[in-house]
């Protein structure tokens, strides 16, 4: 686990676990039988187009692993945010980029 905080990776739980809410409803929604009109239809394609783009986003911020950055020293910086890191930690503690080291 790293050094990153519980509350960090509780945060990123609870988004994880939204979205598996979220498309497990989706799908339930699209395979149900029940009929849905045009506007229901569109929402519901909306909604899952925007779980995809959320999926991506965060398994590129919290799954995806960056070697940080390198600047003299043992000064290291976030590939993603590009903040000052301390080294070996894991995710960056300001946006909770994976990092490897
Ligand atoms: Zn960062």
């Amino acid at each position: 686990m790293g050094k990153r905080t519980k509350m960090q990776q509780g945060q990123q739980d609870k988004k994880y676990r939204q979205l598996c809410d979220d498309l497990a409803r989706i799908a339930s929604t699209l395979s149900g039988e029940d009929q849905k009109t045009v506007e229901e239809a569109a929402d519901i394609i909306y909604d899952y187009t925007g779980a995809v783009e959320m999926t991506a986003r965060l398994v590129n911020q919290y799954e995806t692993a960056a070697e940080p950055t390198r600047r003299g020293g043992g000064i290291f910086y976030c590939p993603s945010c590009c903040r000052r890191i301390s080294a070996n930690n894991e995710h960056c503690h300001w946006c909770g980029k994976l990092l490897e080291w």
